[in-house]
């Protein structure tokens, strides 16, 4: 019998802050899709976007605090140790060299994925893990024609394909999606409203005990 190791989902992002969105979504993916755990990557410096209202290390610990006991959810704080811009390709080179052949699922959303042609060196990121589209349920998106041929060129709808390979296709999962944003959060937050609720107790603990997002501009 062939002994097979189980996936690991990376979902990067800004996280300024993190919600439960981002929480139900790596709990759907880590359930549905067995997965050995899925981690969250907060970025320190993206490179693709404005920079983050909160520093890198509030954003990490606000990330620590929401998975504070739940099962198969990490955070992994890599891109606040290196310096420069946090590009996803040096991420998923450094876990690639960490986790052998075991088969890794790069987390976009199809918002995300329709651009993924401006990130550096992007044509290389399949080479170091599989990516896996989340889309809402019923939902279609626009999309870039090179994006559209480069889906149409590795997508599989056999999950086994990325079961059993360490990386290079492309599979979509189409779940139910929170509709919860980071920016609805500071925009409820800086007009004095209560974002409870739509982020775990302990981050809004956080984010009041150091007065985060409450006078953005
Ligand atoms: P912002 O509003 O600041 O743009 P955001 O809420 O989209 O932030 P990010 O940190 O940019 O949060 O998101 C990280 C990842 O989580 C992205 O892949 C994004 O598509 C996904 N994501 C964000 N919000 C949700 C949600 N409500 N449900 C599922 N996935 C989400």
């Amino acid at each position: 019998m062939q002994i097979r190791t189980q996936a690991i989902g990376l979902l990067g992002g800004t996280f300024d802050p993190i919600h439960n969105g981002h929480l139900r979504l790596a709990m759907e993916l880590y359930e549905r899709l067995e997965l050995a755990a899925v981690h969250l990557i907060p970025s320190a410096h993206p490179p693709h976007r404005g920079q983050p209202i909160a520093s890198a290390e509030l954003r990490l610990e606000m990330a620590q605090l929401a998975i504070d006991g739940l099962t198969g959810i990490k955070v992994d704080n890599r891109e606040l140790l290196r310096p420069g811009p946090s590009y996803m390709l040096d991420t998923l080179r450094s876990i690639r060299a960490e986790e052998g052949e075991r088969p890794l699922y790069m987390i976009l959303g199809m918002d995300a994925f329709g651009h993924l042609n401006s990130w550096y060196e992007w044509e290389q990121l399949i080479n170091y893990a599989h990516i896996l589209l989340v889309q809402r349920t019923g939902k279609r998106l626009p999309m870039t024609k090179i994006m559209r041929s480069f889906l149409e060129l590795k997508r599989t709808t056999n999950i086994e394909e990325l079961r059993s390979n360490p990386a290079g296709k492309i599979y979509i999962e189409e779940i139910p999606i929170l509709t919860i944003s980071s920016t609805q959060i500071r925009g409820l937050l800086v007009n004095r409203r209560n974002p409870r609720y739509l982020l775990p107790d302990s981050v809004l603990e956080l984010i009041q005990a150091r007065n985060l997002y409450q006078n953005i501009t």
